[in-house]
Formats: structure tokens, sequence, C-alpha cells
């Protein structure tokens, strides 16, 4: 079936990911200003362009934050505008959630368009104060963004708030809003209890703006197009577009830019040319690791923020792993639990303890399943950060609708596969 490519989904098209760094010019710069780059980032500084049209616009197109909690992201602005100057605004590209990997995409393809992202929502909530936090996996990353943020600086459009990129050290709890935040006032990247929240006493003490790279990639072609059109977007009773990571036994794997609610048969059919020769659907990750594992007789539910909640998971930030009949649900939840045990931080008991000795309960042929239901409510009930809340969220997939896997069924449940 042909697909009909909408304009959110061309930045996806950019050959700039496979550019090399040598390509990697102060020219690029000049063509993104030739283009009309960084004309409604100058326009909003310079007081020839209206913010509360920017915020209009922006609810209008009901953006959420792309990391994975989905919060509205003019909620968030209007937060962080009405507490008192001085604020910062840190931007998180930590990007750690295995399978996820649409905002080196996206930034790689086109650095300048986050960066002028960056700009508008600075200027909008009135930031001065930016730090981006940049995974450092991603070295190639790095240079792209140094080398644009140079030729930016170099030669700016409009005065410019002061702009730290800072790398990361690995550790997936850094892309947890608090954490990170810990991590670059040079601390332990530990999250932080709450109330207080970050956008009143956020960045050493000061009321802070926080966004996913991806949030702030698409203001500027939101509020060029106009909101309504960017929610025109979605299936399924769903609005606007989404980023899916898709990963697994499908033909071809990649970012998919596609309408937010698309379901995981359409999105393998239409989009990723659908299943892997010689593999047939079995189980899907909507989530990534912390969202949860499920059959394939719930592949038509829609691929959205709140629709996976009443089974179990979550889409998160949209990292989709497609499982076959050569794969087992069980070995996707014991490896997710054993990276929650290693990447716990360890301030926490349900945490630290929960995740090691939920993984090595999930290594025996038949799981003990009252003993890991209890140890998987004690986490999810008690652990201070989502990391220990949403980490029982695969192994209690598999108790649900694949105990066939782990000895305590003979056959799958008929729910699980009609
Ligand atoms: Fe750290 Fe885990 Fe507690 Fe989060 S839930 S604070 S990662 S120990």
């Amino acid at each position: 079936q042909a697909v009909q490519q909408p304009d959110f989904e061309q930045k996806t098209q950019n050959p700039g990911v496979n550019r090399t760094l040598a390509a990697l010019k102060f020219d690029e710069y000049q063509a993104y200003r030739a283009a009309g780059g960084y004309a409604l980032a100058a326009a909003l500084v310079n007081g020839e362009e209206d913010a509360e049209r920017v915020l209009a616009e922006v609810e209008a197109a009901g953006l959420r934050g792309l990391g994975g909690a989905g919060f509205p992201v003019v909620r968030k602005w209007r937060i962080v505008r009405a507490q008192p100057a001085p604020r910062c605004f840190a931007v998180n590209i930590d990007e750690g959630e295995p399978g996820t990997f649409k905002d080196r995409h996206f930034l790689l393809a086109d650095p300048h368009r986050f960066l002028e992202g960056v700009l508008i929502a600075a200027q909008v909530v009135g930031t001065e104060r930016v730090v981006l936090y940049l995974r450092d996996e991603y070295p190639e990353l790095r240079a792209r963004l140094q080398t644009a943020l140079a030729a930016l600086e170099a030669d700016p459009p409009c005065p410019l708030p002061e702009i730290e990129l800072r790398r990361g050290a690995g550790a997936y709890i850094c892309g947890e809003e608090s954490a990170m935040l810990e991590s670059i006032e040079g601390k332990r990247g530990e999250p932080r209890l709450r109330p207080p929240y970050i956008a009143e006493v956020g960045l050493f003490g000061r009321p802070t703006l926080e966004h996913n790279a991806e949030t702030v990639f698409w203001l500027r072609e939101l509020i060029e197009r106009g909101g309504a059109a960017f929610a025109a977007g979605g299936r399924h009773g769903s609005q606007g577009w989404r980023s899916y990571s898709v990963s697994g036994r499908v033909r071809l794997p990649g970012v998919k830019r596609a309408p937010a609610g698309i379901t995981l048969r359409e999105l393998i059919d239409e989009y990723c040319g659908g299943m892997a020769e010689g593999h047939t659907l079995y189980a899907f990750l909507p989530g990534g690791a912390s969202g949860g594992i499920f059959p394939a007789s719930l592949a038509d539910v829609p691929l959205d923020f709140g629709r996976f909640e009443p089974h179990g998971g979550f889409i998160g930030s949209a990292a989709v792993v497609v499982l076959s009949q050569h794969d087992r649900a069980r070995d996707a939840a014991l490896n997710a639990m054993r990276f929650f045990a290693a990447e716990s931080c360890g301030q926490c008991t349900p945490c630290r303890v929960g995740t090691a000795k939920a993984a090595a309960l999930m290594a025996a042929p038949v799981w003990d399943a009252a003993t890991l239901q209890d140890l998987a409510l004690v986490m999810a009930d008690a652990s201070i950060c989502g990391l220990g809340q949403a980490a029982p969220n695969p192994l209690r997939c598999v108790l649900r609708y694949f105990p066939h896997e782990v000895g305590l069924a003979a056959e799958p449940p008929p729910e699980a596969f009609p």
C-alpha cells in the first residue's frame, strides 16, 4: 500500500544523517539561514513576533513532551514562565532508553533546526542559561552540535542566551530530568524527591524548563505551518505525529515519522515493509525496555500516550521492538530487568534490591510467580523514580500474556492469542 508522505514527515528524509564530519562546514549554517532558518527565533528575540502567538500555535498543535512522559509543552512553558527569573533551560539529549534512536537521527540530520527550537523555547519562557546535555555515546553528534553552535555564535541572528554543551557520562538514570540536573551540577546522577518540582527549584536552585531534544526540534516547523496543521495528523482518535524508533524483525527498521495513534500492525505494514522474511509477529515492546511486552493480539492498539496503560505498559519515547516466533518474551524481559539492575542508581531499596532479586528469579526455567508479583508491587509502589516504578512492567507482562513461556501454563492464554 502506497503511503502519502505528509509534510511533518519530510525532515526524516534529510540526507544529512549520512554526511561525514568533513562535510560539516560553516556553509551549512548559511544555507539554513538562507532558507529562512532562525528568522522566527530572531523575530521573537527582537520583539517582532509575539510570544503569545507562539504559545497559541503550540497549544493548538497539542504538542507533548517526546522524551516519554508526554507532558503538554505549553502547560510546562506557562508554569516555568510564571516563576521568578533568572530561569534555566536544560535540554535532554541523553536518549538512553533501549531501542530509542530518534533524537540522534533528527539532530544529526538538521542540528540548526534543533538549535532554533532551543532559541524559540528559551525566548518564550525567558531563560537566560541553556545547557544541552548530550549522551556521551554519541561522539559524532557531539562534533556536529559543536560545529553548529560555533557557526551560530560566530554570526548570531539575534542576541543569544548562554548555551553550553555538556557531555553525559553514560548513565541511563541521567535521562531522568532531576538526575540530569544533578549531573550537570557536578554531583552523582540521582533523581531528586519531589516536590519541589524542577520548574520551581531546578538547575542550581533556579526555576528550570526541561525538554527532550526532539520536542524542540519540531517547534519551528510547527509554528510556521500552524498548530492546526500538526494536529490534523493522527489516527484512531490521536492527534499529531510521532517518531517511532522501530527495530527487530521487520524488513525496514529505522525512525518512522508516522501519525500518532497508528497501530503496530499498520506501522509494520505501511512504514516498515512488513515483517522480515521468515518471521511472523509474535510479540512487541511499544516503549523500549520499560514500556512492557505485548502479544501479537494487541497489535491493533494505537501507539500513543495513554493507550497501553490499561494493558499494563506505555509507549514512552516510542521505541518499538518487534519480536517474532524465533524470539521469547521471557528473554526480552530478563534482558530488560538485568539492564535496570545495572542502571539503578541505588538510592532506594525497592529498586536497588528489587531489580537484582527479580533478575535472579527470572533466570529460573519456571518462575516463582507469587514472589515476582510481590517484588513487582513493591518496586512499582515504593521506588522514588520512574526507573524502579516501570522496571516491573516487562516481568508483569510475561506473567499476564506469556505464562506458557515460564512454566506457568501449557498454552498461551486465550485473550493473548485469539
Ligand atoms: Fe535510583 Fe532506582 Fe530509586 Fe530511581 S527508583 S532513585 S533509579 S534506586
